[in-house]
């Protein structure tokens, strides 16, 4: 051990008596104390290691401790550490003239937030501002963050306990996945889009400001779109004068294997949302970027939109680094790789453990959907459990830990979603502990 046993236990109750910890009952935790964290590894202070398989949440892309942002931020912070966001600095241009440079087509202008949520919320704010209209369509199914607007915009049962407190003018839609569609495999698309357009008929495309999707999906369970649909999306957006906001905030950053989740399908957004990746989670920063045709709006008129942190340099310059780091590592041309060799790995697993129903992945950006059984394909966990209903996956979780790994575990779905980093010998090493763990698993089903 690094401290003593003394020090160890003051650790403990300063966090579980003055702090809070998110989407939990407080009572009861056993979360790794973390001393240090180095590539895909985290250290709690006995020494532990642990293989971090969810990249902390799905954002550490370029892997812990990367000295090169350590350097990038300190060289700023002498320079200077904060300015108010209407001054000009060097970094704030040089962050905004990459990223237009990464993302698609005409999403040439950053307005820099301080996370996902804020990139989102600021997203919608800007749709109705731009349409004059109020409705923000959204999938069920789906996570934008947690504050007022984009709980409400998100479809994901964390919104349920403050479910009284939505805000108004959101309205949801389903979108039905390959795995669990029970019709003919082609209907799949043309149900899907079909539906979709009957909603939009329902509350007429004149109050519909924006449709909010996830570049791909993430917590909800990787859930794939179908083939062609976001290309769909696109025009029935175009059609009717709808906005298409993006929120590349989990499928940002080379998660899937390209800079952004959309680039698969080829379509250009009107707003796309990021966060998470593109500091690698060294700093926080949301980024949300504009159109040309948006952004002209406001050349001759005022901007209702700002934050005490926009264009914070510092983050700006952990940012700036961070796409750096992608580039020089090669770590989206690795995370194509790596993400392939998973496929190949799980393929092998599957025949193992009757568990697994399927292994959804774009990318590494990746989950297990486990079963109760593979014909009816009953999740071993209801959508909607909370944490104490999970039963047997959290002992799977349980299991995860003890054998040395932390990933995201959620109803039915562990989450395989390592830093772009990752080599073959660490995805082996934690297919390992997974195929471990699903023994408990395998145990229930039938
Ligand atoms: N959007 C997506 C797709 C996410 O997965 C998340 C967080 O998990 C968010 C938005 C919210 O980001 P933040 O927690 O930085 O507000």
């Amino acid at each position: 051990a690094t401290i003593t046993q003394e020090e160890r236990e003051e650790i403990l109750r300063n966090n579980f008596e003055h702090t809070i910890f998110s989407w939990s009952k407080q009572k009861g935790l056993n979360p790794i104390s973390v001393e240090r964290a180095e590539g895909v590894y985290l250290y709690d202070h006995d020494g532990t290691r642990y293989l971090d398989f969810s990249s902390g949440l799905m954002n550490v892309n370029i892997g812990h401790g990367n000295q090169r942002v350590t350097e990038a931020v300190a060289r700023q912070m002498q320079q200077v550490s904060y300015v108010t966001p209407s001054c000009v600095t060097k970094v704030r241009g040089e962050l905004g003239k990459k990223l237009a440079e990464i993302c698609p087509g005409d999403l040439n202008k950053a307005f820099f937030t301080v996370c996902g949520a804020t990139a989102n919320e600021n997203a919608i704010k800007l749709a109705r501002l731009y349409t004059g209209r109020h409705k923000i369509l959204s999938r069920y199914q789906s996570f934008h963050g947690a504050s007022y607007g984009v709980i409400s915009a998100g479809g994901d049962p964390r919104k349920i306990p403050v479910d009284s407190q939505q805000a108004p003018n959101f309205v949801h839609f389903d979108i039905p996945t390959a795995y669990r569609w029970p019709h003919a495999p082609e209907t799949l698309l043309p149900e899907s889009v079909a539906q979709l357009e009957r909603i939009i008929g329902y509350e007429g495309p004149e109050t519909i400001a924006a449709i909010m999707l996830e570049g791909e999906s993430g917590t909800s369970g990787c859930l794939k779109y179908p083939d062609g649909y976001l290309k769909e999306v696109r025009r029935i957006c175009d059609k009717y004068g709808i906005l298409l906001i993006i929120d590349e905030v989990m499928s940002g950053f080379g998660r899937t294997g390209k800079w952004f989740g959309v680039d698969h399908s080829g379509i250009v957004p009107d707003l796309m949302a990021l966060a998470k990746g593109v500091t690698s989670g060294y700093l926080p920063l949301g980024v949300l970027m504009v159109s040309d045709k948006i952004a002209a709006r406001y050349d001759d008129t005022t901007l209702p939109l700002g934050l005490t942190y926009s264009a914070h340099p510092v983050s700006c310059a952990a940012a700036l680094e961070v796409i750096q780091i992608y580039e020089d590592d090669q770590l989206i041309e690795n995370t194509v790789a790596m993400g392939k060799y998973v496929e190949e790995r799980v393929e092998e697993l599957k025949s193992q453990h009757i568990s697994i129903g399927e292994f959804r992945n774009t990318g590494l950006l990746g989950c297990l959907d486990l079963v109760k059984n593979r014909i009816t394909k009953e999740p071993l966990a209801p959508f909607n459990a909370k944490p104490s209903e999970m039963g047997l996956m959290n002992k799977v979780a349980a299991k995860l830990k003890e054998l040395g790994m932390y990933t995201f575990v959620r109803w039915n779905l562990v989450f395989i979603a390592p830093p772009l980093c990752v080599t073959r010998e660490q995805v082996d090493e934690g297919l390992a502990i997974i195929s471990e763990a699903l023994k408990i698993a395998d145990a229930e089903c039938d």
